[in-house]
């Protein structure tokens, strides 16, 4: 590879956009090709609640893996105006109460900075609440961001040229990427990023590599603007909720799948709901109305887990100048893994951050 290798990455979600950042970071300045801009809706971005944290330690790996891109994202909010928490702070009652306080006690053992706060102690600090809980996990260090303006910045901050392209397949020579093809002619480059979330299957099936998804739905309703009354990101066992900063509430179910695939009145019915219970929740300064509703598409690579790697063919040899990252949580994980990436792309180096999470062959 020569010392500033040229990169293009496929995809301007939130993956496309850290990994942008990141390689400016190490000195790059990569070509960002997407079919369509992030803004225009369809990608998973788009459609994210948008909430940074790694407040679950059942993995430690995993709970590694988003404690380090917390860190990393704090780095960055100081480096770059226009991606900072526009909610911040946690409170979590999503399990019984002796879930929750085996939680706080698996984090802090990691040395993650929470705290197991009693029913009383919740309602003090969320002064709306109508429903009061047993216990809540709270932790001051996370947040939600807005998710398109977020992505949006961190492209601009990364000085990175974006063209809009579809990328219909990977050119290969030998055992080698060595560029993209797009609806305008071919584009060559030393390294192709693909960060093409649920996508990034069909993209690799042009070069015989599988990639098995258990992509889901997910529902995300946004209210018109009510005066600003909630300054933390909220999460019940069948609501979660944050303001932003215009006041908008960005509401939604449960954080599985979102069950049947529903017709249009289904959706808008169970939007009207999500509203309803965040009024039954919260005795908010008005009646919460609906702004838009959206039903996104999770990128969850089979497993549950993130992929990022160097992508190996099904007889396991890999293929050079192909670097794939796709995950659910991307917000949570983009900044730590696009670290992890950059290094691993220029030096050859797996961190131990995404030593557990590598491409797979099928
Ligand atoms: C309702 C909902 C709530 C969520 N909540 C959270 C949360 O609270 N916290 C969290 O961390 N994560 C959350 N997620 C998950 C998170 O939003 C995703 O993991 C993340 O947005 C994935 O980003 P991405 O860049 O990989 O994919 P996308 O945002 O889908 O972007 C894919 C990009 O690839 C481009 N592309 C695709 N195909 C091609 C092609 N052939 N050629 C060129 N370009 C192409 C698209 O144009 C787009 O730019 C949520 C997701 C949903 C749906």
């Amino acid at each position: 590879m020569t010392a500033k290798p040229e990169i293009i990455i496929v995809g301007a979600g939130i993956v496309g956009a850290c990994l942008a950042y990141e390689a400016s970071q190490r000195g790059l300045s990569p070509l960002v090709l997407a079919s369509a801009p992030v803004a225009g809706g369809g990608s998973a971005t788009a459609a994210s609640w948008a909430w940074i944290n790694a407040c679950s330690a059942d993995d430690p790996s995993y709970f590694r893996l988003r404690h380090a891109s917390l860190r990393r994202w704090q780095v960055w909010q100081q480096q770059i105006d226009g991606i900072g928490f526009s909610a911040r702070e946690t409170f979590l009652w999503d399990l019984p109460a002796d879930d929750l306080a085996a939680a706080v006690a698996q984090l802090t053992a990691l040395g993650y900075p929470v705290a197991l706060l009693t029913g009383a102690e919740t309602a003090a600090r969320l002064p709306r609440l109508r429903e009061r809980p047993d216990a809540a996990l709270h932790t001051a260090i996370e947040g939600a961001v807005e998710p398109v303006a977020t992505a949006t910045r961190l492209i601009e901050a990364s000085g990175a040229t974006v063209r809009q392209a579809h990328v219909h397949g990977l050119i290969t020579k030998g055992r080698r990427v060595t560029g993209v093809m797009t609806g305008d002619g071919p584009v060559h480059a030393d390294e192709v990023v693909l960060a093409a979330g649920n996508a990034t299957p069909t993209l690799l099936q042009t070069v015989g590599i599988e990639l098995e998804m258990q992509s889901s739905d997910g529902l995300l309703v946004v209210s018109r603007p009510v005066e600003r009354f909630l300054e933390a990101v909220v999460a019940g066992p069948d609501f979660h909720v944050w303001q932003r900063a215009d006041g908008c509430l960005l509401v939604g179910g449960s954080f599985g799948a979102y069950a049947p695939r529903p017709g249009l009145s289904t959706l808008h019915r169970n939007a009207l709901a999500q509203l309803a219970r965040i009024e039954t929740v919260f005795d908010c300064p008005g009646p919460l109305e609906m702004d838009s509703v959206t039903l996104g598409r999770r990128p969850i690579p089979a497993g549950g887990m993130p992929r990022v790697g160097r992508c190996p063919k099904p007889d396991g040899e890999i293929l050079e100048g192909l670097y794939t990252v796709v995950m659910h949580s991307g917000f949570s994980n983009g900044a730590g893994v696009a670290l992890a990436a950059l290094e691993e792309i220029l030096s050859g180096t797996r961190t131990p951050e995404i030593a557990p999470f590598g491409m797979v062959p099928v």
